[in-house]
């Protein structure tokens, strides 16, 4: 657990070796073969509440993670609009889904909107899973691949993708 707290997205140093080890990897490594089960439940689910996406995402993190014999992390989903901007004309101009963000005192949690930015309305399931493989993949390139930093590099989007499959996406 100790490797966990020490984990940051500070580090500036070390950025670049970051980025260059993040963008070749296109797999999870190691990764045993995974159930389905678990996007069925938040996928093919007639709820659709946060409470219970929160509970289903917190199953998913907590069945990857042991698999990947790694730390779990908190999951929190909220029922508020996802945070966005919106331009002059009233469009929407851009915002979050979700994050993977350290709290302090060695907290760290992957947090989920299940509102749209716009409407207000419950996220489509895909979308709202797709969310989820997005943040555990930052958690997973922090505990498995050992990175301090975890970017958006093609990289990182080929092992949502793979990690997308494996789950029956
Ligand atoms: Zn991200």
């Amino acid at each position: 657990m100790a490797r966990f707290f020490r984990r940051s997205f500070g580090g500036s140093a070390s950025s670049s070796a970051d980025y260059i080890q993040s963008n070749s990897i296109e797999t999870i490594p190691n990764c045993p073969r995974l159930s389905s089960s678990y996007r069925s439940a938040i996928v093919e689910a007639k709820r659709d509440t946060a409470n219970y996406r929160q509970s289903k995402t917190q199953e998913l993190v907590d069945y990857v993670c042991g698999k990947l014999h790694i730390p779990s992390v908190r999951v929190v989903v909220v029922d508020t609009p996802c945070p966005h901007s919106t331009k002059d004309n009233g469009r929407f101009g851009g915002g979050k889904l979700g994050h993977y963000k350290h709290l302090g005192n060695c907290a760290i949690e992957i947090r989920i909107w299940n509102l749209t930015a716009m409407k207000g309305q419950r996220r489509a399931a895909k979308s709202f899973f797709e969310t989820a493989v997005h943040e555990l993949c930052h958690h997973i390139d922090m505990q498995l691949l050992g990175l301090e930093k975890s970017l958006h590099t093609a990289g990182f989007y080929k092992r949502i993708g793979d990690l997308s499959r494996r789950l029956g996406a």
